[in-house]
């Protein structure tokens, strides 16, 4: 059951412009559920090498993850994702390029991807309890079918995938 964030009334299922929205039983407030942001890198940490960390914690428990976490209001994407790397892997990054946006139908988050390489020596480690360990993976070495989310499968394959030559 959900609640109306503006009175507290229990939420009916409607159909508003051919999708299912919570309108409030009480007060009749609608309620959007809004897309979340999140920003995310893909580290290289040597070359051809990056950085995964196993997640501790759900959705995705035991599971591999590039660096990343939502943006909070006050700051940028790109803020995000440099301070999501050093909180999840403990490196501190420069971002150089935009892998890729990655969002899903069923999914109520948007991910922003980067290629990121680090400032200066720091090795991959966990930092935060959110993760049992990171390091560093070569392409053939990614679990590609331990992997926690479609966005971190499809950035990776996005980073990896030759580049054309025109
Ligand atoms: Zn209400």
């Amino acid at each position: 059951m959900e609640y109306c964030r503006r009175c507290g009334g229990p939420l009916d299922t409607v159909q508003i412009l051919a999708k299912p929205r919570g309108r409030c039983s009480r007060c009749g407030h609608v309620e959007y559920r809004d897309l979340a942001v999140a920003a995310a890198t893909v580290t290289e940490v040597a070359a051809g090498q990056v950085v995964l960390a196993r997640r501790a914690i759900r959705p995705g428990y035991g599971l591999w993850v590039i660096p990343g976490g939502f943006v909070e209001a006050g700051e940028t994407v790109a803020t995000a994702a440099i301070r999501e790397t050093a909180e999840e892997v403990g490196i501190r990054v420069r971002l150089v390029r935009l892998v890729g946006v990655y969002s899903y139908p069923r999914s109520r988050v948007a991910v922003v991807v980067y290629h990121a390489i680090p400032e200066g020596p720091d090795a991959p480690a966990p930092q935060d309890g959110e993760s049992f360990e990171a390091r560093g993976f070569h392409q053939g070495e990614v679990p590609w079918d331990d992997l926690a989310f479609d966005s971190t499968r499809d950035a990776l394959r996005d980073f990896f995938a030759p580049v054309s030559p025109d």
